[in-house]
């Protein structure tokens, strides 16, 4: 699988891509970079809003708007007259900020926290469910990372980076904790920590590897590693499938932390890029509220 690069975006930290099958355009964002892109695969035009804080993730509500995970809550974001709307913002995460995050199947949206060093477990796993109301999920997290639900919508899978593996949980609607932890895939040492991650139609994850130049597939059933891609640059940050048949899966990648001899020599760093598969993705499960 080759490896196409479509905006050299040089993006702090570009994370978070979630595709529309609405308008068949893929909305990413540049965490540190205080920036909400959209590209269209289309015209190749790549097209971004400021916001007013880091952004750790959007989401896709049903009336075309966004969610988003700002620094210190959730808000409503209108991406075409850029206007922002706080939604919850929470008192509890001094010292933190919202990460990455998803909607689940059942329209809530799923966002978590990390220390601003990214070095103290004292961040959270939030959903915001569709009244607006905020449940914690889970305490305790370092960086809160890649989250998918599996084809049959009973697991949860999530990452916490440091932790170097995949969890799967119990996923029903009703469920106001996230029980049974189990671990489905430990992440080889050597190839950076898992970070953001998308799962396809047979259940496979696709998880990028922060400090690792790859998107790794992974069989969580058996644990095993099917499939590696190498990138050119060492933080590739995120992924998820997109485009008419939802098999060309889009990454995301940062130059953040490399040192500028690192940069030097992956210019691409923080670039947005595609590559043609095999597989084939689920639509984005959309915000409700
Ligand atoms: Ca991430």
């Amino acid at each position: 699988m080759n490896h196409e690069m479509l905006v050299d975006a040089k993006a702090v930290i570009g994370e978070g891509p979630v595709w529309d099958e609405q308008t068949q355009r893929l909305f990413w964002v540049d965490i540190k970079g205080c920036r909400i892109h959209r590209y269209d695969p289309a015209s190749g035009l790549d097209e971004q809003i400021a916001t007013p804080r880091m952004v750790g993730a959007v989401a896709l509500r049903r009336d075309g708007s966004l969610v988003a995970a700002l620094e210190d809550g959730f808000y409503r974001v209108d991406f075409t007259t850029a206007h922002i709307e706080e939604i919850w913002q929470t008192d509890q995460e001094a010292g933190n900020r919202f990460n990455d995050g998803k909607c689940d199947p059942d329209g809530r949206f799923w966002a978590g926290t990390m220390s601003l060093d990214g070095l103290r477990p004292s961040g959270a796993l939030y959903r915001l469910d569709s009244d607006r109301s905020v449940r914690r999920l889970l305490s305790g997290v370092s960086i809160s990372n890649g989250l998918a639900w599996s084809p049959d919508k009973k697991t949860v899978y999530y990452i916490d980076s440091p932790c170097r593996e995949i969890w799967a949980f119990d996923y029903h609607p009703a469920d106001t904790v996230l029980a049974n932890k189990r671990t489905v895939v430990r992440t080889a040492g050597n190839e950076g920590v898992p970070d953001g991650m998308t799962i396809d139609s047979e259940g496979r994850l696709w998880v990028a590897h922060w400090g690792g130049s790859r998107i790794c597939v992974y069989d969580p059933r058996s644990g095993k590693k099917l499939d590696e891609i190498i990138f050119p640059v060492e933080q590739v940050s995120s992924c998820t499938f997109g485009g008419k048949n939802l098999n060309d899966l889009y990454v995301t990648t940062a130059w953040n932390t490399l040192s500028d001899a690192a940069r030097a020599e992956q210019p691409q760093a923080g670039a947005l890029y595609r590559v043609r598969t095999a597989a084939q993705g689920f639509p984005a499960d959309r915000y409700a509220g």
